[in-house]
Parts: structure tokens; C-alpha cells; sequence
């Protein structure tokens, strides 16, 4: 239901607090579930708890995460899987677990796309959508060694709205998104950037923002922002200034 990705310089090492926050500012939208996860020391460090933002914020609290750059954060809207635990989303992927997705939306191929994987022995902790495209990303991954051409593979197999973000275990410094009939924006910072699944994910930040189009992936760095369609081409995101002040 709401998105919020991050990428920041090796200083601050803050990826937690600001993509908390952002989701703090996202709860307007409605959600059942949260959780985050970061890109820390070649793993993922992820939590993820049923019921409000402060389910989580207890789970952090109690269980701490580490310092890290880069990360993603979720607030689910429960389609497919009750709103449990395990449900929650970032959901994993790869037998290392090297992956880690939060998505927006439904995918409506999910069940043939599930049962090609469960044939080649992948086992599932959730009975979501998502988690069949965290799979399958994972596998992509390893096949291309690019996180941006593995989403690309991936998301030309899927039906339905999606907004999808990823991070690899392996990619300190990296955050790839796609979208399709459901929303992304880009937030531009100096020495950081962002992804929300509206401004009001990185308000708090900054107030450059730039479009993103039906079709497209997304790579962020702090530094960097890469656009291109689902078939390659590159592209040139539309910049833009919010307006209106959401930033108490
Ligand atoms: N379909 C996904 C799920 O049920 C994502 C729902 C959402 O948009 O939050 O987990």
C-alpha cells in the first residue's frame, strides 16, 4: 500500500530512520502490516510485524538493526495472505535470501508463476503474490548478475499492477524499482535519493521529485538515476518541484 526506498551516503549510515519515517508519513493511506529492510555487511537485515507502525518500531526496538545505506520499506494492504507476519512484506529470495521486495499492487499471474517454481523445489513462507516475484528475481539475479536487467526479465512475466522494489545483499549502495498501473516517484537529494510510492515518502527530505512512467525500471544510487521502459530503452525521467507543503 505504501512505498518508500533509500540510498544515502556511507556517513550517515540512516537508511532506517528515513525509510521509518517515510512510512510514518505514508499511514494516511491505510495498511495492515510494515516492515523494512536494509542492505548491511553482504546481507539483508530485514523486520516485518502484523498491525501498526508501532508493531514494528517495538520489533526494531527490541531487536535492533544494523547501520546501512540502503534499504526499502513497506506499509501492506493484505490481497493475497491474511495480514500476518509472515506475510508482511519485504519477502525474500534466493536460497541465500540475497534478495529482498516489497510490492504495491496484485499480481494476477501469481498461481502459474508459483506452481513453475514449486516444481523446481522453491519453498514458500507466505502465501503472497509478492513472494513469487522475490523468487523469481533472486533466480533472474543469478542468471544475469544485474540487478536492473534481472527486475526487467521479471517484470515482462507479470500481469497485473505492480510497483515493486529490490534490493540485493550483494549491492551495498543500490535500490531498483518498477512500475506498472500503480505509482512511483522519484525524490532527488544531494548525495542521496529516494522512491515513494507518492512524495509524501521522502517530503521530509526534499522537494525535487521527478516521474516515473507506466513501464519503467528505476536504479538508484545515492548519486545516480537511471530510468528505462520494460523493453531497454532508456529514458528521461520528468523533473518536477512539490508544491504544497506536507513537511510538518
Ligand atoms: N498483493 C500484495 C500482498 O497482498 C501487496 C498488497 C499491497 O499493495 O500492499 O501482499
Amino acid at each position: 500500500c505504501g512505498i518508500v526506498g533509500y540510498v544515502g551516503p556511507e556517513s550517515n549510515g540512516r537508511a532506517l530512520d528515513v525509510l521509518v519515517e517515510g512510512l510514518a508519513r505514508l499511514e494516511y493511506r491505510g495498511y495492515d502490516s510494515a516492515g523494512v529492510a536494509l542492505v548491511a555487511d553482504g546481507e539483508i537485515a530485514w523486520r516485518k510485524k502484523a498491525g501498526k507502525l508501532a508493531n514494528l518500531r517495538a520489533e526494531i526496538e527490541a531487536r535492533p538493526l544494523p547501520p546501512s545505506t540502503t534499504g526499502i520499506g513497506h506499509t501492506r494492504w493484505a490481497t493475497h495472505g491474511g495480514p500476518t507476519d509472515e506475510n508482511a512484506h519485504p519477502h525474500l529470495g534466493g536460497e541465500d535470501d540475497k534478495v529482498a521486495l516489497i510490492h504495491n499492487g496484485i499480481v494476477e499471474n501469481f498461481h502459474v508463476l508459483k506452481t513453475e517454481l514449486l516444481e523446481q523445489g522453491v519453498r514458500f513462507r507466505s502465501e503472497t503474490d509478492t513472494e513469487v516475484v522475490a523468487q523469481l528475481l533472486a533466480r533472474a539475479y543469478a542468471g544475469v548478475g544485474d540487478l536492473t536487467e534481472a527486475m526487467r526479465a521479471v517484470v515482462n512475466r507479470l500481469e497485473g499492477a505492480f510497483t515493486l522494489l529490490a534490493v540485493h545483499a550483494d549491492l551495498p549502495g543500490t535500490v531498483v524499482a518498477a512500475r506498472r498501473n500503480s505509482p512511483l516517484v522519484i525524490g532527488l537529494g544531494d548525495g542521496e535519493n529516494f522512491l515513494g510510492s507518492d512524495v509524501a515518502a521522502f517530503i521530509g527530505h526534499t522537494k525535487q521529485a521527478m516521474e516515473v512512467d507506466q513501464d519503467q525500471i528505476v536504479t538508484i544510487t545515492k548519486d545516480t538515476v537511471e530510468v528505462m521502459g520494460f523493453d531497454g530503452t532508456p529514458a528521461q525521467g520528468k523533473r518536477f518541484e512539490v508544491t504544497w507543503d506536507a513537511a510538518q
